[in-house]
């Protein structure tokens, strides 16, 4: 085992991924960081000391040309991934679901095939995926990012039986409301409804859920977090959250 284990964290130009790869390398982890905005993923390795590397999850060839750079590898963090769009599924657009099923599902079982050799070979693996309360719950609007988040879980939990009894730890994060660019993204760059979505309430940050990804890491090796969901205090699931409106 290397003396600096290296951690992998997948869309970390912004939001919930930059913010874990910040708290790994804290924590003593040699972190690569992959996105599409490599101008992004630069400038956060150079901050924390880790290893920059251009990735789309939805392209094969990327995806093998990233994880070729990272070398060996103890922990994956399957973080890049979002919602396109709130149509109900009367006006469901297939391009979007297509990318949403692309970046969450299939993304995460390209990078996690093409790294588990690895993370075996470390004698001390861990696959740590970002799913959503909405891999749990459907909501009106949401029923591409609900499926796909579904999936992502379902393989999570495949995933886990798979790996029983080699050394690599598989756990699911499941977080509500947070504050990053995820909302402007799905609202295609309105900036204004994305506000919108955590008006008259306290959302977690990026770093809230974040400490939750270091901390199923920190724990010994025989410990395995399976699911950690994390929700704000104002959201009771899906549907309910608690907002103070302005007379
Ligand atoms: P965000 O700020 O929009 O970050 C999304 C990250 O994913 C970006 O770094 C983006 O980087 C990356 N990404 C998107 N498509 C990619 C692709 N094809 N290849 C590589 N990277 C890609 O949103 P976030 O809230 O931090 O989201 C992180 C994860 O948390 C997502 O899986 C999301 O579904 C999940 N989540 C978010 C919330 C929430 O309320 N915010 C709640 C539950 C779960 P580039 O655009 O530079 O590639």
């Amino acid at each position: 085992m290397p003396r600096t284990p290296v951690a992998v964290v997948s869309g970390a130009s912004s939001g919930i991924g930059a913010a874990t790869a910040r708290l790994l390398a804290a924590d003593g982890w040699e972190v690569v960081v992959g996105a599409r905005r490599i101008d992004r993923i630069e400038a956060l390795a150079d901050e924390i000391g880790g290893r920059a590397h251009p990735l789309d999850v939805t392209d094969p060839a990327s995806v093998e040309a990233f994880c070729e750079s990272v070398g060996g590898c103890h922990l994956l963090v399957n973080n890049a991934g979002g919602a396109v769009g709130v149509e109900p599924l009367a006006e469901a657009v297939d391009d979007k679901w297509q990318i949403m099923f692309e970046t969450n599902v299939l993304g995460l079982m390209r990078m996690t095939r093409a790294l588990l050799p690895r993370l075996i070979e470390s004698g001390d693996g861990h696959v740590v995926n970002v799913t959503s309360i909405a891999a749990l719950q459907g909501y009106p609007g949401g029923s591409g990012y609900n499926a796909a988040k579904f999936g992502a879980r379902g393989v999570t939990e495949s995933l886990r039986h798979e790996l029983l009894g080699e050394p690599v730890r598989v756990t699911e994060v499941l977080p509500g409301m947070v504050e990053t660019e995820f909302s402007v993204v799905r609202l295609d760059g309105d900036q204004e409804r994305a506000d919108a979505v955590y008006e008259g309430l306290t959302p977690l940050n990026a770093g809230d859920v974040a400490e939750c990804i270091r901390w199923t890491a920190s724990l010994p090796s025989h410990v395995n977090v399976d699911q950690l969901v994390v929700k704000p205090r104002d959201q009771a699931d899906a549907f309910r959250a608690h907002r103070t409106r302005n007379a």
